[in-house]
């Protein structure tokens, strides 16, 4: 795996994962994790896990901001 530095996306507890997805910004592909171990890359080693449970994402080097477009979609929900 390509991937070296990985980040786990705060979601607050307000929120419902609908899609936990994104776009590699080097070759386009969108990657979306379906299920908590649903886990997606590309050639390039930008990821995706987690499903509607956690958002994790990795990237090969550098920066996040370089590597990634977040294209997660939030429902908010009732708190209780
Ligand atoms: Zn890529």
């Amino acid at each position: 795996m390509l991937a070296k530095r990985m980040r786990e996306s705060f979601v607050a507890e307000t929120k419902r994962i609908i899609h936990n997805r994104c776009r590699c910004k080097k070759c386009g592909t969108v990657l979306e994790s379906k299920s908590q171990h649903d886990f997606v890359s590309c050639p390039c080693g930008v990821f995706r896990d987690g499903g509607h449970d956690y958002i994790r994402g990795g990237w090969p080097t550098g920066n996040y901001e370089d590597w990634v477009e977040d294209l997660d979609v939030f429902e908010e929900v009732e708190s209780r």
